[in-house]
């Protein structure tokens, strides 16, 4: 059986699904089957909701403060259980609640969950990749049309709802295009990470 519950860097991550609405063209999916201690992130069948309650009794969160749900998929699309394992994990283990996501849930859900998502969840950061549409949709290869307004329209409703809120993309991107991704975010007043490689 995958592995629902990892660690990576002093972190530990909820590996919730695989199920994703892209197909990014630099997914570590892609490269290998796993991270940090995990044996494999490849579930499978998608866990129950029962079955990531159980990880999380049996696993010792002693030094940690935060649960990322971030595995090999998009955890939003697991979205009930993504809710509710988020809530237990806040009530039953005090720990604060990151999602990780591709910012494209409302388009997927064809509604804006942001109001569910921030009843139960601290903080957010969305993957930006890109700093226009075409090169969004060249890089992610996402099962929708017009996901880059969408991920922007998510990011804004987010980071009025959330205690933190941040767009991410990587240092491998040209100085330009960090720059165009650094006023996307600016413009919404929203921290960049900007994260190494790896
Ligand atoms: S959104 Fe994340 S899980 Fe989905 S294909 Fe892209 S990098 Fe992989």
């Amino acid at each position: 059986m995958a592995d629902i519950l990892y660690t990576y860097k002093n972190q530990v991550y909820a590996n919730i699904t695989n199920k994703c609405d892209c197909s990014c063209t630099f997914c570590i999916r892609s490269l290998k089957d796993s991270v940090g201690d995990a044996e494999t992130l490849w579930h499978q069948k998608d866990p129950t909701l029962e079955e990531i309650k159980t990880a999380m009794d049996n696993f010792d969160f002693t030094g940690y403060d935060e649960l990322v749900f971030c595995g090999y998929g998009e955890p939003t699309c697991a979205l009930d259980i993504l809710l509710t394992c988020a809530k237990y994990a806040k009530e039953q283990y005090g720990l604060n609640i990151r999602l990780n996501t591709n910012g494209l849930c409302n388009l997927y859900h064809g509604r804006n969950i942001v109001p569910e998502l921030a009843a139960v969840i601290d903080s957010v950061s969305i993957s930006l990749n890109a700093p226009t549409a075409e090169q969004y949709d060249a890089v992610t290869r996402p099962q929708f049309q017009n996901a880059f307004p969408a991920l922007l329209e998510f990011a804004s409703l987010a980071q009025a709802a959330f205690a933190h809120t941040q767009l991410s993309i990587v240092d491998v991107l040209p100085a330009d295009e960090i720059a165009k991704c650094q006023k996307i975010a600016d413009e919404r007043g929203i921290y960049l990470k900007i994260r190494k490689y790896s």
